[in-house]
């Protein structure tokens, strides 16, 4: 399964932040047997059409779906000079599939910033510039190895070696490679070099406890913020303090807690969303007596490959889906209803499954 790994300087809140996860974590409950990497937290991806779902069906079980989010600790400046644990920092992050990167926007004069003052962009800026460095590193080498066959003419050499080039301009101009525009031939090579600053991401600011109501009073959010619309990444605001608190807190206390500070999602609930949809995953319900489901599935994927997530005997007898939008489902208040309105659809083996589909999968044992 895809997962999103959370970096960050030192002492900007990183391991509070995670810490949340692993509370607010569904490990034990869903994974009883399960050895868990202890750099891995997974949480339960909140979804409020789930809860709708329940009260429509009245199932004896409802089963959210999951999501990792992997620690990714001990970036450093020098880190792709392979200083300190740099080499394996690098090697840590080319394994996730997306970045949370955490900056720091808390004043607080008990607490060291590395660089001795609380400056975000500098922040992110240190940590991009790693992994760019890195990157430039791929970029090269590789040129190298294709240079020759490009210069004797090679189709596919010469298109490997334009997009190479064209990295490496951006690169050297200190911009992630996502930066880059490609035409679709040109990011399947982008995507086989697996670089770094290829990676979608998303920035956490993390803001002192007075800030959450407010925390565009925070100057350093506004500068994150603007910065990361340049790059068309989106912020996701926490106070990773505040998130470790409420992890401990049962869903009942969470929303009272919540609903004091004057907030209608708690940040991580955010950020878990943000991130879901960041690698370009979506949801679909079953939704029968015995039991009401989310499962996670990558957009753009077929009826059967989404029943293949269930059980891999769903994909291989496949024969329809009955799929229900939950809008639909919704509006028509029973399966029953929605099926007189005609909105039950059978869908075959070419269907594209959409968020929110409710499905019922037929198939031959
Ligand atoms: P890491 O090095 O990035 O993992 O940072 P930590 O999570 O260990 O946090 C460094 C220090 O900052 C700890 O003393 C935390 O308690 C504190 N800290 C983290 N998040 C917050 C926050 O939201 N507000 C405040 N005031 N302190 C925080």
């Amino acid at each position: 399964s895809l997962t999103a790994g959370i970096v960050g300087l030192p002492n900007v809140g990183k391991s509070t932040l995670f810490n949340a996860i692993t509370q607010a974590g569904a490990e034990a409950a869903n994974y009883p047997f399960a050895t868990i990497d202890p750099n891995v937290g997974i949480v339960e991806v909140p979804d409020n059409r789930l809860n709708k779902l329940t009260d429509l069906v009245q199932p004896k079980k409802t089963v959210p779906t999951t999501f990792e989010f992997t620690d990714i600790a001990g970036i450093v400046k020098g880190a792709s000079k392979g200083e300190g644990l740099g080499n394996q920092f690098l090697s840590h992050i080319r394994q996730v599939d997306a970045i949370c990167q955490v900056v720091r926007c808390f004043e607080d004069d008990n607490i060291t910033h590395v660089s001795g003052r609380i400056n975000p962009i500098d922040d992110i800026e240190v940590i991009n510039l790693e992994l760019i460095l890195a990157d430039l590193e791929t970029v090269t080498k590789r040129m190298q190895r294709v240079e020759k066959l490009a210069r004797q003419k090679d189709k596919a050499a010469v298109a490997e070696y334009d997009v190479l080039s064209k990295l490496k301009t951006g690169l050297e101009d200190e911009q992630p490679a996502r930066a880059t525009d490609f035409t679709e031939e040109q990011q399947k090579i982008v995507k086989g070099l697996h670089l770094l600053t290829s990676k979608p991401t998303l920035y956490v600011a993390n803001v002192s406890e007075a800030e959450i109501t407010d925390p565009d009073s925070n100057e350093n959010v506004q500068k994150v913020k603007a910065y990361a619309a340049k790059e068309n990444a989106q912020v996701i605001v926490v106070c990773a303090k505040i998130e470790e608190e409420i992890a401990e807190l049962d869903q009942e206390e969470k929303e009272l807690f919540l609903e004091d500070l004057g907030i209608a999602e708690s940040g991580l609930d955010k950020l878990i969303k943000a991130a879901y949809s960041l690698l370009g995953l979506a949801t679909y319900f079953t939704a029968g007596e015995q039991e009401v489901r989310a499962w996670t599935f990558r957009k753009g994927i077929k009826a059967p490959q989404a029943a293949g997530i269930i059980h891999t005997d769903f994909e291989r007898g496949f024969i329809r889906a009955e799929t229900v939008s939950y809008d639909d489902l919704i509006a028509a208040g029973t399966m029953n209803q929605a099926k007189e309105n005609g909105r039950v659809r059978l869908e075959g083996k070419e269907y594209i499954v959409k968020d929110g589909d409710v499905i019922h999968f037929r198939f031959n044992v």
